[in-house]
């Protein structure tokens, strides 16, 4: 199914997760969000992780081809993320995972960022708060705030609680920052309710049978 038909999935409680979920099948079929350069862009417009000033003008300056390689390298960075979090999701990460990460590293180094003092109009102690910017040099600049998501990911977050829905043919997963860490669904509207009327049909059957 075309990307343009459907909005891209937003239900992971952390970026980085968000961003292994850009392909997901919420239907019957598969859709992958960052199938191209335009859907890559519109992805991440969506994902509020690029200032849409910074989307036009790249938007103006690249080819068509140079954003379909970027988007290229996006989908190979989901897939390789992807399975490092499949293999350590359900139980804390250990510092001896950082080797595997070695990738990861290595593009955090390309990242051109700079701070800012910027008026604070939050008012804190000092009217002024310490801003991180990034400079958008090239189409590739776009993995940027992907690679710092998912470096938050493995920083911040409780591997424990990093899950997937237990949805029988769904792909999408989840930090479960719920009280009791009983979260189970990607959401009540695509699997919470498939699995609602999945169990209401067996008793159906049950009563049927008896
Ligand atoms: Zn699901």
């Amino acid at each position: 199914m075309d990307y343009r038909q459907i909005p891209a999935i937003f239900v992971a409680d952390a970026p980085g997760l968000d961003f292994l979920n850009s392909v997901a099948t919420p239907v019957d079929e598969e859709v992958d969000w960052i199938s191209d350069g335009e859907g890559f862009l519109a992805w991440l417009e969506q994902a509020g992780m690029v200032p849409p000033a910074a989307l036009a003008a790249l938007r103006s300056q690249s080819t068509r081809a140079e954003l379909d390689a970027v988007a290229a390298q996006a989908r190979a960075l989901r897939e390789w993320f992807r399975e490092f979090v499949q293999k350590r999701k359900g139980r804390p990460l250990t510092a001896r995972n950082l080797r595997e990460l070695a990738p990861l590293n290595q593009l955090l180094e390309r990242d051109d960022g700079y701070g800012e003092i910027v008026a604070d109009v939050t008012g804190g102690v000092s009217p002024f708060e310490f801003r991180a910017n990034r400079r958008w040099k090239s189409a590739e600049s776009l993995l940027m705030p992907i690679a710092e998501a998912l470096a938050r990911l493995v920083c911040d977050e409780d591997f424990t609680h990093v899950k997937a829905c237990e949805g029988p043919r769904c792909t999408l997963m989840f930090a479960d920052h719920t009280r009791g860490h009983a979260r189970r669904w990607c959401s009540m509207a695509i699997c919470g309710n498939r699995a609602k009327v999945a169990a209401h049909r067996a008793r159906l059957k049950e009563q049927e049978n008896s």
